[in-house]
């Protein structure tokens, strides 16, 4: 693992860097904060889609995109959480993917309906 701060070659798995201290997992982590905007923004949509489709009688569409969103939304929440986002950034992405989460479930079950 390449040390982001000093670019020291670390054995796999260390936290902190052997050169310079730097906390190397403070990279990964950011990564995972901005991967988690994307998710949710992805989710959301995807969401979204899946209700209009599935209310639009597209049952397979409100299905398959309820199905990923809802995963998304998921995996969104938990990106957030290990992240360790904090304050109103945190609340904000958490009402994104529950609103995701929402939306994909009801393009999922309304989809299987018009199926
Ligand atoms: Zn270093």
């Amino acid at each position: 693992m390449r040390c982001p701060n000093c670019g020291h070659e670390n054995p796999e798995g260390t936290l902190f860097c052997e050169e310079c201290d730097w906390r190397i997992d403070q990279a990964v982590r950011m990564k995972l904060g901005v991967n988690s905007v994307y998710l949710a923004y992805i989710s959301v949509a995807l969401g979204a889609v899946a209700a209009i489709a599935a209310f639009a009688g597209i049952g397979v569409a409100g299905v398959g995109l309820g199905a990923v969103g809802m995963f998304l939304g998921g995996y969104c929440m938990t990106a957030v959480r290990i992240s360790g986002i904090k304050g109103k950034v945190k609340t904000i992405l958490m009402a994104i993917a529950a609103v995701a989460i929402i939306l994909s479930i009801f393009g999922f079950i309304y989809g299987i309906t018009v199926l």
